[in-house]
């Protein structure tokens, strides 16, 4: 850990790695495999960097789609991967706009779940609250927030955390940690943070 308090993953790669604010990517880590999954996105079906994700949480989100069909829920990717290019790109934005407050919702560069190729922002197809306060309310964000984990996705940023995660609510991030890892995080009822704290096996590096 350095003065800061960030510590650098040394296995960025790792699928169950905790990553926030405290435990960031080495500079410029890109995954290398990287697919694009085949899944509507609220944006068309240009193949553009944020479509794409991990091949093994691209399968997973296809089936997940597939599912919430079958129950007449329309799913539809906001935004996916993030490069560390990007995600300077974004937040220098955020900070000439807002100052310090852009801390609250845009993650420092290295520290972004998007950089892992694991995390995505889901809408539904209409692309109502996309990425935004409101979605929760949406039949396809509580399809989510009661079924993403079957398929290894947790909602990482829970109502009411914001002190633990460092985050405000959102009701549209979904973290890929695998499918037995998400039952368990789901059915303890805890943030990724404070089930690392219990179980830090795997999750904390
Ligand atoms: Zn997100």
């Amino acid at each position: 850990m350095n003065k800061t308090g960030v510590k650098t993953l040394k296995d960025p790669s790792s699928i169950t790695a905790l990553v926030n604010k405290h435990n960031k990517f080495p500079d410029k880590y890109t995954p290398n495999d990287l697919v694009y999954p085949d899944v509507p996105f609220v944006f068309g079906s240009e193949k553009v960097e944020r479509s794409m994700l991990r091949k093994e949480a691209a399968q997973h989100l296809e089936t997940m789609f597939a599912e919430a069909e079958k129950e007449n829920i329309h799913l539809s990717g906001v935004s996916a991967f993030r490069s560390y290019e990007t995600q300077i790109a974004i937040f220098d934005g955020y900070v000439q706009q807002d100052g310090k407050a852009a801390l609250t919702y845009s993650a420092l560069p290295g520290t972004s779940e998007h950089q892992s190729g694991l995390a995505i922002d889901i809408s539904n197809a209409a692309g109502e609250f996309a990425a935004e306060q409101g979605f929760e309310t949406t039949a396809e964000g509580k399809w989510l927030a009661a079924n993403s984990y079957k398929y290894g996705y947790i909602l990482r940023f829970p109502d009411g955390k914001e002190a633990i995660t460092g985050y405000e609510y959102e009701s549209w991030h979904f973290r890929y940690i695998g499918v037995d890892l998400a039952k368990k995080v789901f059915d303890s009822n805890l943030t990724y943070e404070e089930y690392a704290d219990k179980h830090p096996e795997g999750i904390l590096q």
